[in-house]
């Protein structure tokens, strides 16, 4: 056993701990004497679904290996620790992309299924979940179980979405989908208010990828914005499909903790500004890196924030409750406290096998904030108002929903079912303490 620390994201949870490999557990299980176990793919998650500092960790960053890929028909089978950083050079020259992919690629396959990732085409496509196959799931006990829509079902369900405690995911099976470019028609349209947004949704149902930003911190009424939409370019271009595929490097590092004061109310109005005046009504045919992975530019952006971290709050809320969206924004805007990226999205009608999905059909907002008891006190309030109005808090990003938030909005009592005993996590501890 080796020991390492491990953190989330947003840097509020982080641990030293010891690690049981694959194999071992595998062929060993007794080696994790007794303490539970959490897999860990590249800690991506903002919140503590991918610590578990009572336990141990398995690295999952040693198991990437592609094991098939049918040209033919888009059919990727591969180790779960693979990461979509490590796929996408693999599978675009051959003419195939990702079927849903979250808004960075440093994710492997096994987080982006047991957080039953969603990306800017979920109102076509539902969830990263909805495309898988078939997977391998390795238990506590050293057993393993192939799980798929129709093999060992409620398993599978229980492990699209399931937090990394139905077991280990091994490897997994999914369906791609054709591309004929690298290259994205993209489309940028500026908006003044949250109606104009889901008007844009609304008429924006026949392009696969949509998303926007605004901005709630030069504002305390209407929320303006920008609102991207895109699909995949079916227009020839020089470099169409060139193997390798062109770099997906980063241009920019953040070496280290910034000060936390430097994440202030002036910052984030003057970068928000600057956002939305650098951002023109247009047109054009982008690379598909920068039009999906905008984020991933900048190396450890996360320290940003400080040595203190930050947390995300995103939620989704039916679209009968666009009057509570519209207050929390409200309540966010008077705030003091603002956020450098708000990103809204509408999700569709498509449902997902996994039984602890997030997305539901309404309006999502993500929402980034420095972990500060001003906000940590804020959000805990939003939080009432999501759960009372029929909505659901995403947990890949949380680190604050309560126990009854988390028990009234997702179906706990069926999961639990299914989950895994010698499994656990900070946030399962959370959210299932008294
Ligand atoms: C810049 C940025 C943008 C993002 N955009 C989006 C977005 O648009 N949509 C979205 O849905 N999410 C988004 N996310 C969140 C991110 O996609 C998810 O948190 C993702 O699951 C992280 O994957 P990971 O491999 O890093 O997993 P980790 O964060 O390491 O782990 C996540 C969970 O998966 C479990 N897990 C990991 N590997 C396995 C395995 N092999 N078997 C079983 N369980 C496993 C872990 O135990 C943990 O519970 C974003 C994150 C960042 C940093």
């Amino acid at each position: 056993m080796k020991s390492r620390h491990y953190e989330s994201w947003g840097r509020m949870f982080g641990h030293d701990a010891d690690t049981i490999s694959v194999e071992d557990l595998k062929f060993n299980p007794k080696a994790t004497h007794g303490h539970s176990v959490l897999a860990y793919g590249m800690g991506r998650s903002y919140g503590d679904v991918c610590v578990n500092e009572d336990g141990l960790i398995v690295p999952m960053q040693n198991s990437r290996q592609v094991l098939s890929l049918d040209k033919a028909s888009g059919l990727l089978t591969c180790q779960a620790g693979a990461s979509f950083a490590d796929l996408l050079p693999l599978i675009m020259p051959t003419g195939w992309f990702l079927p849903v992919t979250p808004g960075t690629k440093f994710v492997t396959l096994g987080g982006a299924i047991a957080n039953d990732v969603h990306g800017k085409n979920h109102h076509v496509s539902g969830t990263f979940g909805c495309h898988v196959t078939r997977l391998k799931l390795l238990r506590t006990d050293g057993t393993i179980t192939d799980c798929g829509p129709q093999q060992n079902t409620d398993l599978f369900r229980a492990t699209i979405g399931g937090l990394g405690l139905t077991g280990i995911i091994t490897q997994a099976t999914i369906k791609l989908v054709p591309i004929k470019s690298y290259y994205i028609h993209a489309e940028t349209l500026k908006f003044s208010n949250l109606d104009q947004f889901l008007e844009l949704s609304k008429d924006s149902a026949s392009y696969p990828y949509t998303v926007a930003w605004m901005d709630l911190v030069n504002t305390d009424k209407d929320h303006k914005g920008i609102f991207f939409r895109g699909r995949h370019s079916e227009q020839t271009h020089r470099k169409d499909l060139p193997n390798p595929l062109p770099s997906l490097g980063s241009w920019a590092n953040v070496p280290v903790d910034m000060p936390a004061f430097l994440v202030n109310p002036w910052n984030m109005k003057a970068f928000n500004r600057l956002y939305y005046h650098a951002h023109r009504n247009s047109a054009k045919d982008v690379f598909f890196d920068r039009f999906f992975y905008p984020l991933d530019t900048v190396n450890n952006w996360n320290r940003i924030y400080g040595k203190n971290g930050f947390f995300q709050f995103q939620f989704v809320l039916p679209f009968e409750r666009t009057d509570k969206v519209k207050s929390i924004l409200g309540a966010l805007a008077k705030s003091s406290l603002g956020s450098f990226l708000c990103v809204a999205k509408t999700f569709g009608e498509i449902a997902s096998p996994g039984m602890l999905s997030f997305p539901m059909p309404g309006i999502t907002i993500a929402l980034d904030f420095p972990n500060r008891p001003e906000a940590t006190r804020l959000v805990k309030e939003l939080e009432q108002v999501v759960s009372q109005s029929g909505g659901r808090i995403y947990p890949a990003k949380d680190s604050l929903m309560s126990p009854q938030t988390f028990q009234s909005s997702y179906n706990v009592q069926e999961f639990i079912r299914y989950k895994d005993p010698g499994t656990s996590s900070n946030f399962w501890q959370r959210i299932t303490s008294k």
